[in-house]
């Protein structure tokens, strides 16, 4: 049985960074991913993630994006390649909505540049919006996408550089503790390391039953619509956006990649499923869905439909992550639970994996993020 410093288990956004991360630092390390590299099946596909430093989620996720930034621009160099596009951002709802408010007191807090924008200057400034009245925004400028299967490409491309093993198509059927370390089996043999870093993105309660209630799948679904005024929904002329309105929350992206205007709803139709059985074809109730919202905000973007592709959340009780040690072993470490706005972060959730795997701690703050919160948090008897 080959013997590894550290076995990561999962190789897509989470996975791939933490991968490259513990290479960086000399450890031997082994990425055992189920599907291809990168694959359709998770969380990561569909080409393009939002960043945003305005975070309306909680003012202590900024410090992370700043360093998530950092990181991001340090692999576009390693790899000579784009990976992070600037477009500025739009978090935008009512006055006294979680997103405009939220986002405000993280631009407030942190001294982040923004303006403040209306309904009528936001649709000024940038005609694709159609934003009616009683809509307030935050406008920040380093707002914008990851390239997100190249993310993934580019972390699993210099993890190998750097001596890391990588296999695909191979999945992990469990894993043990033995000793202080752990043994892996999978559908193509048996691996044991010191440390185990699960990322499993939807199947993590598949791993750590722990989870169960903790990390909860969700089917997603994104739509790509064909603008009738496309020079209204290209990257230079539009800003990503997060906007809460009275059919629910949405967000969006300018053209790219691929043809259309691409926009999705935060937790969709409400479905929690199980990853191996979800449906995975998109109908018509998911397209209307996205369309209905399209036509009445964005009315130049509600053309023809380009494409549309399921995805997966795994949502946490409080929708912020869950990043420590396993309750009972600490040679085990936990990426999991990232709720929709994880992928942003990728690239600091992997030296924050490889911090924890090498020393049991790190270098950021997690105490938003540790397991003990849930059990706090329910009643005592
Ligand atoms: C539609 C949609 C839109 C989103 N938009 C944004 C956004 O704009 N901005 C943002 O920041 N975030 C966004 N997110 C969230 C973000 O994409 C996720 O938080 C992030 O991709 C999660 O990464 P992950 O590594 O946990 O999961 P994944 O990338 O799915 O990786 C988990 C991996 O583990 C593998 N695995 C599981 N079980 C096994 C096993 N037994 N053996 C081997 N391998 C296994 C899986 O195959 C998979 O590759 C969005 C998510 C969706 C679905």
């Amino acid at each position: 049985m080959t013997h590894y410093d550290a076995i990561v288990l999962g190789v897509g956004g989470m996975g791939s960074a933490a991968l490259y991360h513990l290479a960086r630092r000399h450890l031997r390390v082994l990425g055992i991913e189920r599907y291809n590299i990168p694959h359709e099946m998770g969380s990561s596909h569909g080409l393009t993630r939002i960043i945003r430093l305005a975070y309306y989620e909680h003012p202590s996720y900024v410090p992370l994006l700043r360093r998530a930034y950092e990181l991001w621009r340090q692999l576009e160099n390693t790899v000579q390649e784009r990976l992070l596009i600037i477009t500025g951002s739009i978090d935008a709802s009512p006055a006294d909505g979680e997103v405009f408010m939220g986002s405000k007191a993280s631009c407030d807090i942190h001294h982040l540049p923004h303006a403040v924008l209306d309904h009528q200057e936001l649709n000024a400034r940038f005609p694709g919006y159609r934003l009616p009245q009683g809509i307030v925004a935050v406008y920040q400028p380093d707002g914008g996408f990851l390239l997100s299967e190249r993310c993934i490409v580019a972390h699993v491309m210099v993890a190998q550089e750097l001596g890391a093993e990588v296999h695909g198509q191979e999945r992990v059927l469990g894993w043990e503790a033995k000793g202080q370390g752990v043994e892996v089996h999978t559908d193509r043999g048996r691996y044991s390391a010191e440390k185990l870093v699960i990322c499993a993105g939807a199947w993590g309660a598949k791993l750590v039953p722990e989870l169960a209630t903790l990390a909860v799948p969700e089917r997603q679904v994104l739509g790509w619509f064909q603008p009738t005024r496309p020079a209204l929904f290209r990257v230079h002329a539009f800003p990503v956006f997060n906007m809460a309105v009275e059919e629910g929350r949405y967000y969006g992206f300018p053209i790219y990649g691929i043809p259309g205007f691409k926009v999705g709803r935060y937790h969709h139709l409400e479905q929690r499923v199980d990853p191996d059985r979800m449906d995975r074809e998109a109908h018509r109730e998911d397209e209307e869905t996205l369309r209905h919202f399209t036509a009445r905000y964005f009315p130049d973007a509600a053309g023809p439909t380009m494409s549309l592709k399921t995805c997966l959340f795994t949502n946490t009780p409080d929708e912020h992550f869950i990043l420590d040690l396993h309750p009972d072993l600490p040679q085990v470490c936990i990426a999991a639970g990232f709720s929709g706005h994880g992928f942003k972060f990728c690239s600091v959730v992997g030296e924050i994996m490889a911090d924890l795997a090498q020393t049991g701690r790190s270098r950021h703050d997690l105490e938003l993020f540790r397991l003990r919160r849930f059990q706090e948090a329910s009643p005592t008897h």
